[in-house]
């Protein structure tokens, strides 16, 4: 099969668009042929590397997918040939205390297709049958590939860990990347009002689109928690979505009494000092959580199959492309999801 892979870490240039052998489906795995695959941050940091990752080289990038399925390995049930599919990238063991209550992304053997598992950018990916979803018939791959992890990992961030009820405030932090536009919809969609901070106009016209109530753009209001703080009528928000990391203590300061902040990432940095008052003063919560159950995925790719919520696409590159694909995500040129074209 065509693939791209790399054998060692490093810039784009690492990566190869090059002949690789079509994975063989194991026991309770199942061989997709892709139609499609998405690009997610995650991939870029998988190919610079960090200290102690290890991969079986020549890796293969690639968390999201969609496509038909080409092959069975044993003990496979429940799908035939040719089935439309798209992929959950959560791979749980399924035999641990965690996976059997449903929490399948609190595995104690957790992995990511794409992040120590060859994934999804190429023709083929065999992964376990229990991480498929059936892909309705009409309803473009492509569409699919996209919404797929960030969908999913802003639903339980917002719902199954948030909690967040129809008629609280939400600020999303960041208002143009993958999940933080899931969540801005997501948010929408459960009946909140929601905020988004942002630099720039463009972006802010994104997150306007995709249902915000209310935009403050940090490109000139660099004090945007005040801004919240008088937007709420000095209450401050429900919620924050935080996924920058860095803004925490601003995020702390935009929050209400009894706030929740939620994070699933920290695309400003991991380290960062915060004032501890404002957690027990202002009777803070942070909720962390990673990814997705299996129940979530169900959910939100039903939501994104009924089109109650959307990706929104950036431009799409053919397989062979994915090196400027990848330049494009790290130079931050798009808006809404990168995808890989799969023939
Ligand atoms: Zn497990």
């Amino acid at each position: 099969m065509k693939a791209v892979l790399f054998h060692t870490h490093g810039g784009p240039e690492v990566l190869e668009y090059t002949d690789f052998p079509t994975p063989e489906p194991g026991e309770g795995q199942v061989l997709v042929k892709l139609k499609a695959a998405a690009l997610n941050r995650l991939d870029v940091w998988v190919r610079n590397g960090w200290p102690g990752i290890k991969l079986d080289y020549p890796h293969i990038p690639g968390a999201d997918g969609a496509g038909t399925v080409a092959g069975l390995g044993g003990c496979v049930s429940g799908w035939n040939i040719g089935d439309r599919v798209v992929i959950n990238s959560n791979l749980g063991c399924g035999k641990c205390p965690a996976c059997i209550a449903g929490q399948d992304n609190r595995c104690r053997d957790w992995r990511l297709l794409g992040e120590t598992v060859r994934g999804t950018y190429a023709e083929f990916v065999a992964v376990p049958a229990a991480n498929l979803y059936p892909l309705p018939e009409g309803f473009e791959a492509r569409a699919a590939a996209a919404a797929a992890l960030v969908f999913h990992t802003a639903w339980h961030s917002l719902i199954t860990r948030g909690g967040l009820k129809p008629g609280e405030s939400i600020l999303v932090v960041g208002a143009s990347g993958g999940v933080n536009t899931a969540c801005i919809q997501i948010a929408k969609l459960a009946g909140a009002t929601v905020y988004a901070v942002g630099s720039g106009q463009e972006k802010l016209a994104l997150a306007e689109s995709l249902g915000a109530d209310h935009l403050i753009d940090r490109s000139s209001d660099e004090n945007w928690p005040k801004a919240v703080f008088n937007l709420t009528g000095k209450r401050g928000v429900d919620v924050v979505v935080d996924n920058v990391g860095t803004t925490f203590p601003s995020s702390f300061r935009a929050s209400a009494k009894g706030g929740r902040i939620l994070t699933v990432g920290n695309s400003g940095g991991p380290k960062f000092e915060i004032d501890n008052r404002f957690i027990f003063g202002k009777h803070l919560s942070i909720i962390g959580s990673s990814m997705g159950t299996k129940a979530d995925f169900a959910t939100v790719m039903d939501l994104i199959f009924a089109g109650k919520l959307k990706a929104t696409l950036d431009r799409d590159y053919p397989l062979a492309e994915a090196r400027e694909a990848q330049v494009r995500l790290e130079k931050g040129e798009q808006l809404g999801k990168i995808t890989l074209a799969i023939d």
